[in-house]
């Protein structure tokens, strides 16, 4: 067999491709939605604390704005690639319209490895990447937030380096901020929140009992720490293993999950929780288990090890961790793939609330946020379940349908295609 092509970007457009067969999509507005519209690169210098200067690239593309201003994340990895960030500006594209945020999509990174910067170069990247980019972004234009390896503490820097090039206030400019700073209640659970009501939902669809059954969790970073302590909490899930980039953990009688976040946060990794034996991130992958939460990084479950899948429901709060080949294969062995964008949505539309308040200077209350992300989440995932339903689709594609029929209306009513 042909080893699939990794390249994130390919697949968001063989996704999209398929979509557009089932839509009938005319084809300038396949062509259109195919390509990011805009796309920056920049090159920012670094003073380093050895004295010397060092240069960093850094990334933000936009998708597509027809529904509104740009919105997503900033990963800083140290293999982030042009074509990484088309692909999640893309799916934010999608992820914004599937849960009806008035929003386009966007994604910046920067190439580098936060774990060998000091907290002083960290600081001055942040701000090197807002001065590099200070024209792009702005409420009405385009708005960062967190991603993989960047904090609240990230967004709160670049928050400042952008109101002191442009002397006024504009805390809307960036999400994911700390409360102190115009953050809002519920943002630092709010992804996996999210992904646990669509698994919630998942469960009633489908009638797969949830109380008392396991989950395993790939991936223990802000995602998933919160997604094993909320599905332990609001679902009664048992966690049986969890894994992080240094090692993985199994314990089949169950792992209380906040536990484990404070060893991790002391040993910094899941590796040797007392209890527990080591599993492979592979192994964890095949469990026997009733929920599976894919959530670090793409290219997680491909045509090699999706035929040995078992988890009934899989929640995606990666971005990408699913190829389109193993789509297939979930589909034809029964799994339940709630897809990323769906899965994973929580964060950005709590970013999105983030900004009304900070629009209107008033803020809500926990219990606010929460309900209003409970609704925003189970009315997205109906509108996917029904979409699913009508069309025969596996979920991924009818999460495309309902989206993609929305960014293209709102492109055509521009007239723009
Ligand atoms: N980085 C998150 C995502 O991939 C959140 C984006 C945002 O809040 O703008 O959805």
């Amino acid at each position: 067999m042909m080893a699939e092509v990794n390249n994130p970007f390919k697949m968001a457009q063989e996704q999209l491709d398929e979509a557009a067969k089932i839509l009938g999509l005319d084809e300038s507005m396949h062509e259109f939605l195919r390509w990011p519209q805009k796309e920056f690169t920049v090159r920012i210098p670094v003073k380093m604390d050895d004295g010397n200067t060092k240069m960093f690239t850094g990334f933000r593309v936009e998708h597509n704005v027809a529904r509104g201003p740009a919105k997503g994340g900033l990963r800083w990895h140290w293999e982030e690639t042009i074509d990484t960030v088309r692909a999640l500006a893309t799916w934010m594209t999608w992820k914004c319209s599937v849960v009806g945020i008035p929003l386009g999509g966007g994604k910046g990174g920067v190439i580098c490895n936060p774990k060998e910067l000091s907290e002083g170069e960290k600081e001055r990247l942040a701000r090197g990447y807002i001065r590099a980019l200070a024209d792009v972004f702005g409420v009405t234009k385009d708005v960062p937030a967190p991603d993989v390896y960047t904090t609240p503490q990230i967004m709160a820097w670049m928050m400042d380096e952008y109101e002191t090039i442009t002397r006024e206030r504009h805390p809307g400019v960036i999400t994911g901020k700390p409360l102190a700073l115009g953050g809002s209640q519920g943002r630092g659970d709010a992804t996996a929140r999210g992904g646990v009501i669509t698994v919630r939902e998942a469960g009633k669809a489908s009638g797969i009992e949830l109380k008392g059954q396991s989950m395993a969790v790939q991936g223990f970073g802000n995602a998933g720490q919160f997604a094993a302590s909320l599905g332990e909490e609001l679902l009664g899930l048992k966690l049986i293993a969890a894994s992080d980039s240094k090692g993985g953990v199994y314990c089949e009688e169950g792992i209380n999950a906040k536990d484990l976040i404070d060893h991790k946060l002391k040993t910094g990794g899941v590796a040797d929780f007392p209890g527990t034996t080591p599993i492979s991130n592979e192994k964890l992958l095949e469990l026997d288990c009733t929920v599976l939460f894919p959530s670090a990084l793409e290219y997680t479950i491909t045509k090699d090890n999706a035929n040995n899948i078992k988890a009934k429901i899989v929640c995606e709060l990666a971005n990408g961790p699913t190829t389109p080949e193993a789509d297939e294969i979930l589909f034809k062995n029964g799994s339940f793939v709630i897809p990323d964008f769906l899965a994973n949505a929580g964060g950005v539309t709590v970013s999105y609330f983030e900004q009304v308040q900070n629009s209107y200077n008033f803020y809500w209350t926990i219990e606010e946020v929460h309900e209003r992300l409970e609704q925003k989440m189970s009315s997205a995932f109906q509108a996917v379940y029904e979409m699913h339903k009508k069309q025969s689709v596996h979920m991924r594609s009818a999460a495309y349908l309902v989206s993609v029929q929305r960014v293209a209306e709102a492109t055509k009513l521009r007239g723009w295609v």
